[in-house]
């Protein structure tokens, strides 16, 4: 059975324009989302969909890891670099256009269509399934100013929490707050009265370095509000720019040391950094990854996130995180949407040469990709299986680490 054959069985999609779409991403998801909206009731009750929520109580998920986008075209303050939109940068030109399909970005109202795609696939997810939006700070200097020209892009606090505001049933939102900001702590309390429930850092793009003692005090207030860091680690390849190795795991001891609970994003699985205990050898920035993680003194206090695993350059690290079940209490899942929607940053089928799907799941999770790229994500992290080990729901439900954050203080 092909794909197309696989479409023409799900008699709910009657109209013959979707499978013809849907024949022309055949073989595999093309470049382009075709952006379809609500999961057909064959797909819903689809043994696979039953399978990968079977043990799940889905109030309890909560994706980590989400990205707002937008022009800030209904005044909500969200900013792009204009190089984004110049030819004279390609890369940026194409990568802003990826995003903006990833997110089913389709008229001149940006900022509300992508929110009312957002609240549409949330309304497709099981009821109490929420993702946390994050807000994104400006780029700053290292005298704390912020530097607009430098910055790739910009989402304002006051944004992400008003949707998450608007929308109680479907989001949760994530602060973003720059350590070096003359007034990032009076940032960081009104955040947190505001219903934050951790704080973004993209240290590179940003402009942070997470090891200097101009974060202490941050780490300090984020001690004591027991609200948890979410900071990128390993190369970044969404947001280009700045100094790369701001985003090395050692980097966040500091924090560590500090009693502020850390999550490192996307376990590290891209690139290599400075072994910084070893006399400067470069190795993968994973491995410094898996020493803070075996350092028992951060038993308690360090997180994997693996959103972005499943992606083309990442996809290497799943053996090794399906290797070390004694973390996975440890690890929280996360989307990193709009990611999932970008056709060609995914490949089922490099998954499962992998061994890690199986060729009775290709049709199921190409298919599903094409209506909910939040419901794509999470079937494959469950779906992924390697020498009888898995993801369990525990990585999934991730409400108990975030709303701890809000109730222990
Ligand atoms: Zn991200």
């Amino acid at each position: 059975m092909n794909r197309r054959q696989f479409l023409l069985g799900l008699s709910a999609i009657g109209a013959s324009g979707l499978t013809i779409a849907g024949a022309r991403y055949w073989p595999e998801s093309g470049f382009t989302n075709p952006c379809f909206s609500h999961i057909p009731d064959e797909l819903k009750q689809h043994p696979l969909m039953q399978k990968i929520w079977a043990d799940i109580d889905a109030a309890q998920v909560w994706d980590t890891h989400a990205h707002i986008i937008g022009t800030g075209n209904s005044g909500s303050g969200v900013r792009y670099n204009p190089d984004m939109d110049s030819w004279s940068h390609p890369i940026l030109k194409i990568q802003k256009d990826f995003y903006m399909n990833g997110g089913c970005i389709t008229s001149d109202h940006e900022d509300e269509t992508f929110i009312a795609r957002m609240v549409d696939l949330s309304a497709d997810m099981p009821a109490g399934y929420k993702t946390m939006l994050f807000a994104f700070d400006w780029t700053h200097n290292a005298q704390g100013e912020p530097e607009k020209a430098h910055s790739i892009f910009h989402i304002p606090n006051s944004y992400a929490a008003s949707i998450a505001k608007q929308y109680p049933q479907y989001f949760e939102w994530v602060a973003s707050i720059h350590p070096y900001r003359p007034n990032a702590i009076d940032t960081l309390e009104s955040a947190k009265a505001n219903g934050a429930r951790a704080i973004k850092w993209l240290p590179s793009g940003m402009g942070i370095d997470p090891s200097s003692p101009k974060c202490d005090k941050f780490y300090q207030k984020l001690a004591e509000l027991n609200l948890p860091i979410i900071s990128h680690t390993g190369r970044e390849s969404a947001v280009q720019g700045g100094d790369q190795s701001f985003g090395n795991p050692l980097h966040m001891r500091r924090a560590l040391d500090a009693g502020v609970r850390v999550v490192l994003a996307h376990c590290a699985s891209d690139g290599h950094d400075e072994d910084l205990d070893n006399h400067g050898k470069t190795i993968k920035s994973f491995e410094l990854f898996t020493r803070i993680m075996d350092t028992t003194a951060y038993a308690k206090l360090a997180f994997g996130e693996i959103s972005a695993i499943t992606l083309i350059n990442h996809a290497w690290v799943i053996k090794p995180l399906l290797q070390r079940p004694d973390w996975h209490a440890r690890l929280l899942n996360g989307s990193d949407y709009p990611l999932p929607g970008i056709m060609p940053l995914i490949s089922i089928k490099q998954l499962m040469r992998a061994g890690l799907l199986e060729e009775s799941h290709l049709l199921f999770l190409q298919t599903l990709r094409d209506y909910n790229p939040l419901m794509f994500d999470f079937a494959v992290k469950r779906l992924i299986q390697f020498n009888g080990a898995s993801f369990g729901r525990k990585v999934f439900e991730t409400r108990a680490f975030f709303d701890n954050a809000t109730t222990n203080t």
